[in-house]
């Protein structure tokens, strides 16, 4: 009774692992996200198993029918359309309730977009956050991207065809038209494309061909450069609580003293605020 979690190509499909073949040929069933795309896997590789529906909408309860199976000694494996599973992708429901069952849960790593943009992008990658998608909605996106001004840690998106542009436009309006954007297009395919621009030279790129704009994409975008000026989120909210209250030579040094920064830094920067 194991669950194995097995990654699968994202585009070229001999990045299939020799380990993941003999899994998936040794199971007794494999779990996909979409059986039909996963048949075709399936078929490329000369692997006749038998095929379980697991999406995002059902994943909850299909997760019990396939822990009463690996607790009757199936083992099975999960896979999903393209990478790891997981990873944007159904599974975590099921790997939840297998661990709190102690179901063996076994990995059979192989290809992710976002860690296969990375190892190519040439922006810092010993530290990096992944955000996986932004929120659909214009004003949830914006706001998403407010709360990262300050993240100093290179920063992985994943985005589709048809939001690429409206995430680029809202990228160069919150953090800069100098932002460095280094863009993964169709990682592994035919038009695999890795490009690194400032996001306005980016959309101007875009623009200039619009068979540029179609395709799955990893944008990855560089971290906030600190400078000696720079004053941190939770700093300016101190600060603008304060000022509520206190004139802002006062509210300046009680929040140096918090934070233990130079109150004429903080003052000059209030100045600012006030304007
Ligand atoms: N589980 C997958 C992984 O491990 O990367 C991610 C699945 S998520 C539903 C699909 C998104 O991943 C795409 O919209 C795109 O942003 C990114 N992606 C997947 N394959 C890609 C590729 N070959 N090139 C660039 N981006 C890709």
């Amino acid at each position: 009774m194991t669950l194995y979690i097995v990654a699968t190509p994202i585009g070229n499909l001999d990045d299939i692992t020799l380990r993941a073949i003999n899994t998936l040929k040794n199971v007794d069933l494999i779990a996909a996200e979409d059986t039909r795309h996963s048949g075709l896997l399936l078929q490329h590789l000369g692997i006749k198993a038998k095929l379980f529906a697991l999406h995002d909408h059902n994943e909850q309860e299909k997760s019990q029918i396939l822990i009463d199976k690996l607790k009757a000694g199936l083992s099975i494996a999960l896979i999903s359309d393209a990478g790891t599973p997981l990873i944007n992708d159904p599974g975590y429901h099921l790997v939840k309730a297998c661990r709190d069952n102690q179901i063996d849960v076994v990995p059979i790593p192989g290809a992710c977009a976002a860690i296969t943009a990375l190892s190519v992008a040439g922006l810092p990658s010993d530290k990096f956050i992944y955000e996986g998608f932004l929120p659909a909605k214009s004003k949830a996106r914006q706001d998403s991207l407010a709360k990262l001004v300050h993240e100093t840690r290179t920063m992985i998106f994943y985005e589709s065809t048809h939001r690429l542009m409206d995430t680029l436009d809202d990228m160069q309006a919150i953090f800069g038209a100098d932002k460095q954007i280094v863009l993964a297009k169709e990682l592994t395919k035919t038009w695999e494309t890795i490009i690194n621009l400032c996001v306005s030279d980016l959309i101007a790129w875009l623009n200039e061909d619009l068979n540029r704009q179609k395709g799955e994409f990893v944008l990855i975008v560089e971290g906030h450069n600190k400078t000696e000026n720079d004053v941190e989120p939770e700093v300016i909210n101190t600060l603008k609580l304060l000022q509520q209250e206190l004139p802002l030579k006062k509210a300046a040094a009680i929040t140096a003293e918090i934070y233990g920064l130079k109150k004429n830094q903080l003052y000059q920067f209030g100045l600012t605020l006030t304007k």
